[in-house]
């Protein structure tokens, strides 16, 4: 069993930026890189709203950077993800997806968030041969397709705007009339003649084979929208040939090692983060010396910019946690100076 005195459980923008506060701060901080290292940014391209590039960034760039300037630090990091955790008065137990067991005295939670499935008919057969969240990764795949992107909001025109560049044709599905997307990626959307959107239109099945790929898709529909919650008789079904369908739906905060802690969640799993006795945000959680950074404590910004400034914050409230412990509750010497 290895002990540490700070574990940061995710390798995104949020726990690289806590690990380089906390590395600067000589606590040693041992990053566990997760299921997706380098966290949603990997599946991105450009970056053009992070502070200080005004030329844009590549989202792997981006952390790739941040994972030099924590290792230069002296932050350590480890492949990884924690299966389960017992959360003790002091010291925390993780047990990770390699067998390994590490007891630590803080732990960050910056283990952002996954993109939601749709639930159509045959999307698990078909993940991965024609069916995908991430048209940055699978796009080039769809040279001279048909595809579909579903979802209305920014990822959904990140997505379909990507697709456009190697696809005949892109036809995003949206379940309501309105898009939820900001006015700014809308208009990028609507100005692509080779994108058009379905309204009111829902994906209920995906054709095709592990062999052949994606070769069609049944979309329902009806005029005031959300068609799967409507009777059957009244909605309008369509079988399309498209040879992708791309999701981009939204996220779901990646919580479920916390299943069974008290570390408080909120209906769709983030983890709840405690405000102090002045009313002020902080970073700190239910239990006592776990905290949470980043998307997986954020349903409202989720952006890149946030996820760092509240990794940052996760870093300094963990450094003021360890101040209040004394050498028995430490696990650790930090890193010499
Ligand atoms: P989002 O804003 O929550 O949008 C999700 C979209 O998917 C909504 O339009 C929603 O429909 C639809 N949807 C959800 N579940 C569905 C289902 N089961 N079937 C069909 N449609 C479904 O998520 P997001 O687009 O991932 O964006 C999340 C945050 O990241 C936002 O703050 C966004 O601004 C930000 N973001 C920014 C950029 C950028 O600036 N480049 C890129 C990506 C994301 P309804 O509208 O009907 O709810």
């Amino acid at each position: 069993m290895q002990d540490r005195n700070l574990v940061i459980a995710g390798s995104g923008v949020a726990g690289l930026s806590a690990a380089v506060y906390a590395a600067r701060a000589d606590l040693d901080p041992l990053v566990l890189e997760g299921d997706e290292p380098g966290g949603q940014l990997t599946l991105t391209t450009d970056v053009e709203n992070y502070l200080g590039f005004p030329e844009g960034v590549g989202g792997t760039e981006l952390v790739q950077r941040g994972k030099a300037q924590a290792r230069q630090f002296g932050a350590t990091f480890q492949r990884g993800s924690i299966e389960s955790v017992e959360l003790g008065q002091t010291h925390k137990t993780l047990s990770l997806s390699t067998g390994e067991q590490i007891r630590t005295a803080a732990l960050i939670v910056a283990t952002g968030a996954s993109a939601r499935w749709v639930g159509a008919e045959n999307e698990a057969e078909l993940m991965g041969y024609g069916v995908s969240t991430c048209a940055t990764c699978d796009g080039a795949f769809h040279r001279g397709d048909d595809v579909l992107v579903v979802g209305g909001g920014d990822s959904a025109m990140e997505e379909a705007l990507f697709l456009a560049k190697f696809a005949d044709s892109v036809t995003v599905v949206h379940r309501r009339e309105e898009l939820r997307a900001s006015e700014i990626m809308a208009a990028r959307v609507r100005d692509l003649e080779d994108i058009s959107i379905r309204w009111n239109t829902e994906l209920q099945t995906i054709h095709g084979s592990q062999d052949e790929g994606v070769t069609g898709a049944t979309l329902v529909s009806h005029p005031d929208g959300h068609p799967t919650e409507k009777a059957a008789e009244s909605v309008a079904s369509e079988r399309v040939d498209v040879g992708g369908v791309f999701y981009g739906i939204g996220h779901t905060p990646n919580t479920g090692f916390l299943d069974g802690t008290a570390v408080a969640r909120d209906e769709d799993g983030y983890v709840r983060t405690e405000t102090d006795e002045t009313g002020r945000v902080t970073t700190e959680t239910t239990v006592e010396g776990v905290f949470a950074a980043g998307d997986v404590a954020d349903p409202t910004y989720r952006q890149a910019i946030t996820a760092a400034g509240t990794g940052s914050m996760a870093a300094l409230d963990a450094e003021a946690y360890l101040d209040t412990l004394d050498q028995t509750e430490r696990l650790a010497e930090d890193a010499p100076a």
